[in-house]
């Protein structure tokens, strides 16, 4: 990616696995990160993007989860929690909405491979 662009990561379930946070607080130093997520992650640090990591965890696992972001010992810049929660509610998704010159999203499903450009159809506003 010739452009820099700040990184909105998950944690739960996109770097390590997922876990609720009703279990974090006893799980979360043992999550299993998914293979290949801190290479690609360090990759995109060292090209020069920011790094964000934007997660529904609570504000009370923030203590838990800097532990654990240690221990893996990847680069970062920002940490924000309290992301709405989709898990076990009525919405679907997240629908992104910014006036920044690019946005763009990636479901994350389960390998982190290179970024590709592909042609795809997207909602856009009229
Ligand atoms: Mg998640």
């Amino acid at each position: 990616m010739s452009e820099k662009v700040v990184f909105m990561i998950d944690l739960d379930g996109t770097l390590w696995e997922d876990i609720p946070n009703e279990e974090a607080a006893e799980r979360t130093a043992d999550a299993e990160v998914y293979p290949g997520a801190v290479e690609w992650i360090t990759k995109r640090y060292r090209e020069g993007h920011r790094i964000c990591f934007f997660t529904a965890r609570w504000e009370k696992l923030r203590a838990i989860t800097l532990a654990k972001l240690e221990e893996i010992g990847l680069p970062y810049h920002d940490l924000i929690m309290g992301k709405p929660r989709i898990r076990h509610t009525e919405y679907a998704g997240y629908h992104y909405v910014d006036n920044c010159s690019i946005v763009r999203a990636n479901r994350f499903e389960g390998a982190w491979t290179q970024l590709i450009k592909k042609e795809i159809k997207v909602h856009v506003f009229e």
